[in-house]
This record gives C-alpha cells, structure tokens and sequence, in this order.
C-alpha cells in the first residue's frame, strides 16, 4: 500500500487515485526571470522520482507543470530593461528546459504558459465575482478570504491570526485598497509601462496564484490527484490556490499535497551574498557528475532538509561506484545454475525492503539501505561462492528498478582500461603463477597508484577503480 504525507489532512495517508490506475499530477514550476537553483532543482527532482515511482508501479501518470511568465518580478525586470516579456522570460525558460534534460528528468506531458492562459484566468475571476468571493477596486481584483471558511486548512494558519499585526506574513501586495488586509490580487490593474492584458472591464495582468488555479484545472479536471511544490509554496501561493479554485468549483482541487523541504549549502541558506548560491551549471563546472546529482538530491527523504556539501557529493560517488562495481562483478563472474537458498533469502528481503520504503512516502534513504545491505551481503556470498543464477537474476531486476525509479545508470560509462594498465594487471597474474611475489607485489603498487586496485579471489582476478576523491 502506498501512503503520502498529506500536507492538506497534516498525516500519512494511503494513497487512491480517482480514476483506478491513473494519477493527474501537476507541479508547480518554474518562474523564468532568472535561472533555477539548486534548491529548486530538489524540488524538481524529486518530483521526477515521485512520477517515475508512480509509473513504476504501474499508474498512468498524467504530468502537469506551468511555466509562469508573467509575475511581478518578470514585470520589474521588463521596466527595468525596457524589453519585451518574450525578450525578457524565452532565454530562461530555454535555459530550464536545458537544465531538465541535462538532468535527465521526465517531461511533463503539458508545460502550459501564464500568458497563453489569461482568458482562462478571466473566466475563473468572473466566476469569484459572481459568487460574491472577489470584488474590485480602482480596476484590481481581490479575493474575499472571510467568504471562504477553510481557508488556512493547508497551511494549519489561523486565518484570523492573519489579520493583525501579522503584515509580514500576508503577500505583501502594493495594492492597498483592499477590503481586508489578508485579501490577495486575482487581477492587477495595468501601470504605466506595464504589458497589460484585456479582459475585466479594466486593462491588467492575472496575479500569480490565479496561473496556477486556472492551468491545473484545464488540464486535470476541477479535481485531481496530487499537487505538489516546495515548503515556500504551501503559504500563501497553495493555500490561496485551494481558496480560488474550491470557491469557484465548490469541489477540492487536489486530493493529496506534497511539499518537499528545503536545500541547503554547507549548513547555511542558500544566498547569492554568503557566495553559496548555485545554479546547475555551477555545479557542473566543479566537476561533479549529473548522476552524482541526482544520487544526492534524492538520498535524503524530500520531508527532510537537504545539507548540500563538498562530502556530500564524495559519498554519492563512492556509493555510485559501489554500485557500479558491484554490477560489474555480477556480469563478470562465473556464476552456477540454480539458486542458493541463504542469498534467495537476503536478496529477497532487500527487495521487500526497498519497495516498503519507498511505499511509505518514498522513503528514498530507506530503499537505498536495503539496497547497500543487499550488496554487502551478496558481495560476501560470492567470495564463499553461495550464489547462483537465480541470485544473480533477481540482483540484477532490483538494480534495474533503482536505475528507473532513480533515473541512475549503473556499470556504464566506464572507460576501458588504458592498455598498460590491462598489461600490468596480466603480468601480474603471471608472476603470481610463478610465485614471483616480489614482482606481483610490486605491480600491484604500480596498478593502485594509477587508481586501478586488483583483488584476488576464488574465481579470479578482478580490478576496480578506486573512486576519485
Ligand atoms: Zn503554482
């Protein structure tokens, strides 16, 4: 059974899709002014496990994510450069999208555009206008939140501690017109200089929450499965995302709401000031591999912080090349027909394991110690030659399983041995064939400081790379 932790009923929940054996599925994205960070980029992330878990298990995932291009901040960087929307957001949205596919991320089936939405948008706000939940002011309009009674449910937040004295919790919206100082923009009237869209009466652009409110509900119906965005997005943008969308429908808009925590770099927040601000290519330019990457955002629970760090990222390369090796060995060694009860034992308990975790609100670190325990054990049954095909098969079916739910490829990539290393590692048998254990020894030193390190065991010798620090 799989079950999620629901932001919305604040526990673990099983999780039952609508439609049998299918999952509508939208994720918030990207705000193209600037380029994605590292702490989005988890969030992304992990949504592409979430979506690769979900089809693993056999669900038709429909994918969702919106492309906002058109905000506030997308508004102050048109004034202040006195270029157009498009010169100013197709640059970055091409830059994320380049950034998905280096990562190796699923696409989402629909990345539908703010601005190619706004006629939906009006709609919807003419709906809250007659439903008596919007008003409007000097050509603004707002949303009534006292008309709406669960408001706060998402975030836990009283709504009548968000009254007073509580500005700096509430959107700070340089509207001050508004009924109540809780209320949030639907529609922006249009300033001078700003790109400006007709619809409502008056000349304005849509607010961000109403994007999302509209774009989801186009696309996955007035009720879908999942909704997803980090912690940053529960208040307001989600929380004001329920209050238009089951206003206007008078029907919950997702059923589950996931939010994954935040990243951080060397223990502190991630700013462009303390000099710890990355975007991928930063990362990239390091030298760090995408896999390393994708190993490390996803190796931590996404409830729980993420510490990015410099040790970190040797952990995800040791633990990779492990695996890797460990790969490796499986192909490479002369393995019996049949099956050894003890190892049969082991590795299906480590498969048992690795599907409970991720069950259990993808428990990634969980699935990834099952994984690690299994290797261990199978690596030390091979050296008592206790393992057999059966074995090996079902090794190689879990592995296989990680690569897809982790979007990771094992045992590649490798590049042959240079040939006098292959040559050393072959004189080197000959001289422990002739006992010259002298001249073997020596050849092994000469092999482990070339980063090439030689074991020796009952069906062989065999090589590894020692990993890169
Ligand atoms: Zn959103």
């Amino acid at each position: 059974m799989i079950r999620f932790y629901n932001t919305l009923s604040h526990a673990l929940q099983p999780f039952v899709p609508l439609d049998p054996g299918k999952v509508g599925l939208y994720t918030c994205g990207p705000t193209v002014y600037s380029f994605a960070h590292i702490g989005n980029f988890r969030t992304f992330m992990w949504e592409d496990l979430l979506r690769r878990f979900l089809e693993a298990r056999g669900f038709q995932v429909h994918h969702v994510m919106n492309i906002t291009d058109v905000d506030d901040k997308i508004m102050a960087a048109i004034m202040e450069s006195g270029r157009s929307l498009e010169e100013v957001t197709r640059p970055f949205e091409e830059a994320f999208f380049r950034d998905l596919e280096t990562l190796g991320m699923k696409r989402a089936h629909v990345y539908p555009r703010a601005t190619e939405h706004i006629p939906e948008m009006v709609d919807l706000i003419r709906k809250l206008l007659a439903a008596g939940l919007a008003y409007e002011r000097d050509g603004s309009v707002y949303y009534r939140i006292a008309g709406f009674k669960p408001y706060g449910r998402l975030s836990g937040k009283d709504p009548k501690g968000l009254m007073a004295g509580a500005s700096g919790r509430v959107e700070a919206d340089e509207y001050d017109v508004k009924d109540d100082v809780r209320d949030f923009a639907l529609w922006k009237a249009a300033r001078s200089g700003e790109t400006t869209w007709e619809g409502l009466g008056s000349p304005g652009r849509p607010g961000w929450h109403i994007e999302c409110s509209a774009m989801s509900m186009k696309y996955l119906g007035e009720s879908f499965d999942i909704h997803t965005g980090g912690v940053d997005n529960i208040f307001p943008h989600h929380e004001n995302e329920i209050a238009q969308s089951q206003g206007a429908t008078g029907v919950p808009l997702a059923r589950y709401w996931l939010h994954a925590a935040h990243l951080i770099v060397d223990g502190e927040k991630m700013s462009k000031s303390r000099g710890n601000f990355f975007i991928l290519k930063d990362l990239l330019d390091k030298g760090y591999e995408v896999r390393e990457l994708r190993y490390l955002l996803l190796s931590v629970h996404y409830r729980r912080v993420l510490d990015l760090t410099g040790d970190s990222f040797v952990a995800a390369r040791q633990n990779l090349a492990r695996l890797d090796d460990f790969v490796r060995r499986l192909g490479r060694e002369q393995i019996p027909q049949g099956s050894h009860s003890a190892t049969a034992a082991v590795v299906e308990g480590a498969v048992r394991r690795f599907h409970d975790s991720l069950d259990d609100d993808l428990n990634t670190a969980g699935a990834l110690g099952a994984l690690f325990e299994m290797v261990r054990q199978v690596n030390s049954a091979l050296d008592r030659q206790q393992v057999a095909t059966a074995e090996v098969a079902a090794c190689l079916a879990l592995l296989a399983e990680f690569e897809e739910i982790f979007g990771i490829s094992l045992g590649q990539g490798e590049e042959a041995l240079a040939p006098e290393l292959v040559a050393r590692i072959e004189a080197r048998e000959e001289a422990r064939a002739e006992r010259r254990w002298a001249d073997a020894d020596r050849l092994r030193d000469e092999l482990e400081a070339a980063g090439v390190v030689v074991e020796d065991t009952p069906t062989g010798t065999h090589w590894k790379r020692v990993p890169r620090e």
